[in-house]
């Protein structure tokens, strides 16, 4: 995948201020520090994110446009925004978690025909397998009726046999397989770029 151009567009605090450009979203959903930021910096080889960023942010969503060429089937340029949703799991307790993804998310999940959500990539940490607060966000963007799609961060941290335990916990408590990231060492970030293709070709 050659990433063309990536630009950070614009921080929404409403669903009025997503740009309604028939550029298709993957959004990119987790605990405050599961990685993020991290991520979206890997992906585009650019410090586009921020990482770390203070927690208990009133945006809605910072927008990423990025615009590629090939990838799955041999398609030429696309482009696609990752919206990189506020982490859950400031608050204590699985309830609270879900409460405040809801809280921040649902107006960009319900921001109706102005612009498309081809899918949601879930981003948990590696190292914690069986937090509830995944589980209910899991249940609750599925709820939302979109694409799902589990990405485990961070697995350089992990030795081969918690790498086997844990991601097989996740598959077990998330409804399926994991894919295994590491920002850092850049495993798995092409079979990454291969899902946000194939989820942002989704109709
Ligand atoms: P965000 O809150 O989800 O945006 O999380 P960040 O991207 O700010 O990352 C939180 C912390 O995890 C930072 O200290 C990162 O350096 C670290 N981190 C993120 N991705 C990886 C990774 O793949 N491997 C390792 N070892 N650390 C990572």
């Amino acid at each position: 995948m050659k990433v063309l151009d990536a630009c950070f567009v614009t921080s929404a605090v409403d669903a009025r201020g997503i740009p309604a450009d028939g550029i298709p979203h993957v959004a990119l959903v987790g605990r405050s520090n599961v990685g993020k930021s991290t991520v979206i910096n890997a992906l585009t080889r650019r410090p586009l994110a921020r990482t770390s960023a203070a927690a208990g942010k009133t945006r809605l969503a910072n927008l990423y446009r990025l615009t590629l060429e090939g990838g799955p089937g041999g398609i030429g340029r696309w482009s696609v925004y990752l919206a990189d949703l506020p982490g859950y799991g400031y608050a204590r307790g699985g309830d609270d978690s879900v409460a405040e993804l809801a809280k921040v998310s649902e107006s960009y999940f319900a921001g109706g025909t102005a612009y498309r959500v081809a899918g949601v990539l879930h981003l948990v940490d590696a190292r914690h397998p069986g937090l509830a607060s995944d589980a209910e966000a899991a249940d609750w963007l599925d709820a939302t009726g979109l694409m799902r799609r589990v990405v485990a961060t961070k697995i350089d941290k992990l030795s081969r046999a918690e790498r086997a335990r844990n991601l097989g916990e996740l598959e077990r408590k998330l409804g399926m397989p994991a894919l295994p990231i590491s920002a850092r060492g850049g495993e798995g970030l092409d079979d990454l770029w291969r899902l946000i293709a194939n989820l942002s070709r989704q109709q």
